[in-house]
């Protein structure tokens, strides 16, 4: 049986402004079930951790910088403070100890994957404790909670880490079911666990939508609700294609592909927990609670149609590696992955043929990966050859598998504008294609796709069953 209750995650946006709080008390009033809230970073705060170790400071610039990042937070504590400064005195000892950690950082001039994880995760930290002062002074019994120290475990991959979903669910859900049962409404931080040695290690980049989510499976809750400033998925980006429409419902799978393939609204790792308790994810915009955003869950998959949503991967690069007469393409493969993934490079996308391997990586580690392929371990190619300025456009649908021709449709619409394709990945997920474009036709060929599928009038051309047409929800 599942247990009742949900996990309600606030993103950057909804933690930054008292008027924020309000909201967020109120949601949590209006229903009882939501329990668990799990937080983002203040707006900006993980970026400015990110910038400040990005080179080695001056003590001055240090302390400068701590300044600022406390004004930020007590300017957020209600006024007067509440529990005879509770929070601050918690936002205090935080900030003495990302202090002693700047300043190692400042002396030795050294930083590890694991110090960088540290660090990075005293954005939210510090928003837990500003949360949970507000809720409390908005008549709310919360209380703040560092995952680290509730036993959210992780694996090693700092700055990537994948919780470990059991041992998850062993340490942390009979700490945050006492807080439930004595009617206290938990605020978790985001975006980072505890490793197996003891250290914090991070989700990645947006990875609050991810700990709610593993949040959720250890405590086998069925709802886990995003929060942000703007609503959930949409058919496009609007800002791209001014007739794209929001999304009510997605299919895990294709939840995950959008994200994976450049849609900013969710974490592309989420899906993994809620998928495995069987958690529904609702995209919600907190301006306007009542619409539905988009559910994400077990009983959404819908194959009648053909192309749901587009998305696009901006800035990166495709490397070919030659190397004919060595043997077969799948040694050349198999060296060309472990030799980019050794040099940590992300590979969006690989294509084969006997003598040829092509991947397509981010455009900023284009010059890593190259030197990475042309020394390889036992293996020298004859060639490999950079191309910059690619595009990835990513077409998605439960349906594509199922339906005749929609692939053909989407090529013949992107070569009526005149624009060649590059590299066509299809196959490898039933629900999702990515071709690439040179960067300059990129908006061109979104636009084509979307058109071809919806129609000039975006929604009105959609059936009925597709979607909610109230909520504005950019995706980046
Ligand atoms: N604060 C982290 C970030 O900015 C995690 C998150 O917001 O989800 O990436
Ligand atoms: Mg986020």
């Amino acid at each position: 049986m599942p247990e009742d209750g949900k996990v309600a995650k606030f993103g950057g946006a909804c933690v930054s402004k008292p008027e924020m709080y309000d909201r967020m008390a109120a949601l949590l009033k209006s229903d009882p079930g939501r329990k668990f809230v799990v937080v983002s970073a203040v707006a900006g705060v993980t970026d400015s951790l990110v910038q400040t170790i990005a080179r080695p400071r001056e003590e001055k610039e240090i302390d400068q910088y701590l300044a600022d990042v406390r004004k930020r937070h007590v300017a957020l504590l209600p006024a007067p403070p509440e529990d005879g400064g509770r929070a601050t005195e918690a936002m205090d000892a935080l900030l003495r100890k990302l202090e002693r950690l700047l300043y190692g950082i400042a002396y030795t001039e050294e930083i590890t994957p694991r110090i960088r994880d540290f660090v990075l995760s005293f954005g939210e930290r510090l928003s837990a404790q500003v949360v949970a002062a507000n809720l409390r002074s908005r008549g709310v019994e919360a209380e703040a909670f560092e995952a680290d120290q509730i036993g959210l475990m992780t694996d090693e991959t700092y700055g990537n880490a994948t919780a470990l979903l059991g041992d998850t669910r062993d340490h942390m859900a009979p700490i945050l079911r006492r807080q439930a049962g004595a009617g206290h409404v938990a605020v978790i931080t985001g975006f980072f666990g505890l490793s197996p040695e003891g250290k914090t290690a991070t989700f990645g980049r947006g990875g609050s939508d991810y700990s709610a989510a593993v949040v959720a499976h250890a405590l086998d809750l069925r709802t886990v609700e995003v929060w942000k400033d703007v609503g959930g998925f949409m058919s496009a980006d609007p800002k791209i294609v001014p007739e794209a429409f929001p999304l009510s419902v997605l299919s895990y799978d294709e939840a995950a592909e959008l994200s994976y393939f450049g849609a900013k609204v969710l974490h592309p790792r989420a899906v993994q927990p809620a998928r495995a308790c069987g958690a529904s994810l609702f995209l919600k915009n907190i301006y306007r609670p009542g619409d539905a955003g988009t559910r994400i869950g077990p009983d959404t998959v819908d194959r009648s149609g053909d192309v749901k949503s587009i998305s696009y991967v901006r800035d990166l690069a495709t490397l070919k590696v030659y190397a004919t007469g060595l043997g077969s393409d799948e040694v050349l493969l198999s060296h060309s992955s472990t030799a980019l993934a050794d040099a940590g490079v992300n590979i969006f996308s690989a294509a084969t043929s006997q003598t040829c391997v092509a991947f397509l990586v981010e455009s900023d580690a284009v010059n890593r990966a190259k030197k990475a392929l042309t020394r390889m371990g036992g293996l020298t190619p004859e060639k490999v050859e950079a191309s910059p300025h690619a595009s990835l456009v990513c077409f998605v649908g439960e349906g594509i598998g199922h339906a005749h021709g929609v692939a053909a449709r989407v090529f013949r619409a992107v070569a009526d504008r005149g624009i060649s394709v590059q590299f066509i990945t299809a196959g490898a997920s039933m629900v999702a294609y990515q071709f690439t474009v040179n960067t300059k036709d990129l908006e061109d060929a979104l636009r084509a796709v979307h058109r071809e599928f919806f129609g000039d009038g975006g929604k009105r051309h959609r059936s009925a069953s597709a979607t909610v047409p109230s909520a504005s929800a950019p995706l980046p």
